[in-house]
């Protein structure tokens, strides 16, 4: 059976994966063979500080391992080369034109640090997951609009003011979003040359063809600021399915620093996948192992 499905999954390999990661992409896996479609594995290796190789291959090999299959994507996986956002650049360039070229991008000399900052005064009604760009902070229209080139400087996109982002989750239902409420300015695009996850992501899952884009909950709202790149772009959004994440038994969400959680780990330690990827009292299974 196919079907116009078609699904993704999209590791950053800045460390090794965790079985929350796994378990995304098992999930991820899973809807890609329900529907009869295509499963997709990208390489999200945008950063090239923090990306390594190494990292990127361990994914693989992890998943693997884990039981993952995907028929897209790697030389693993079917006839198409690897997928390496690092290779994309172009693609990317020309999708920050197009959105300079629509009036809804700014360049900004503003670090993370100088957000963070401002967006602890205490005026701030909501607690957002993330820092709020001040509006005050925002150059008048046309600021930047004479650019050609990205060039050394961050470029954010101008949220329209107070829009309500409404989009049906496969998992949760509906959700809503306030612009300038619950997330403001983001950014597209770093002063290193490297275009922000938000663009990236957006441009690749279009240019894939991805039907339905499954990941972790913590991305939630990015989904929302996606859904505006869409639309700036003219493009048409994929489905959304939000997965739950893992949280160790102290409610904590797994992490990097769970070492012992590492795809990496559990394999040496001879667990089984079988085991890792459905028992619903995961826990407990390993303290035992
Ligand atoms: N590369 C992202 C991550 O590893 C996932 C991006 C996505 O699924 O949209 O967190």
């Amino acid at each position: 059976m196919t079907s116009s499905y078609r699904g993704r999954i999209a590791p950053t390999p800045t460390g090794y994966l965790h079985l929350g990661h796994a378990r995304t992409f098992w999930i991820a896996m899973e809807r890609a063979q329900e529907a009869g479609g295509q499963l997709i594995y990208r390489e999200e290796d945008l950063d090239p500080q923090r990306c390594k190789r190494e990292y990127a291959d361990a994914a693989i090999e992890d998943l693997r391992w884990f039981g993952c299959r995907w028929q897209e994507g790697t030389d693993l996986g079917g006839p198409h080369a690897p997928y390496r956002q690092s290779e994309r650049h172009e693609l990317f360039l020309d999708a920050w034109r197009k959105l300079k070229n629509a009036g809804v991008l700014y360049p900004c000399d503003k670090s993370r640090k100088d957000v963070a900052h401002a967006a602890q005064a205490p005026h701030r009604e909501n607690e957002a997951a993330e820092p709020i760009y001040p509006e005050t902070w925002r150059p008048p229209v046309g600021v930047g609009q004479e650019a050609t080139e990205p060039g050394a400087t961050n470029w954010r996109f101008r949220v329209p003011d107070h829009r309500k982002i409404l989009f049906d989750d496969g998992r949760l239902g509906p959700c809503e979003f306030e612009c300038l409420r619950d997330f403001g300015d983001f950014l597209v695009w770093r002063k290193d040359g490297v275009p922000a996850y938000e663009l990236a992501v957006v441009v690749d899952d279009a240019a894939m063809a991805v039907t339905e884009v499954v990941r972790g909950e913590d991305l939630l709202i990015s989904t929302a600021r996606q859904r505006l790149i869409y639309a700036a772009l003219g493009l048409e959004p994929p489905e959304f399915y939000h997965t739950p994440l893992m949280v160790d038994p102290s409610g904590q969400r797994l992490a990097k620093r769970h070492r012992s959680l590492s795809l990496r780990e559990l394999r040496a330690a001879e667990h089984r996948p079988e085991a890792l990827r459905q028992s619903e009292d995961w826990w407990s299974g390993l303290e035992d192992g």
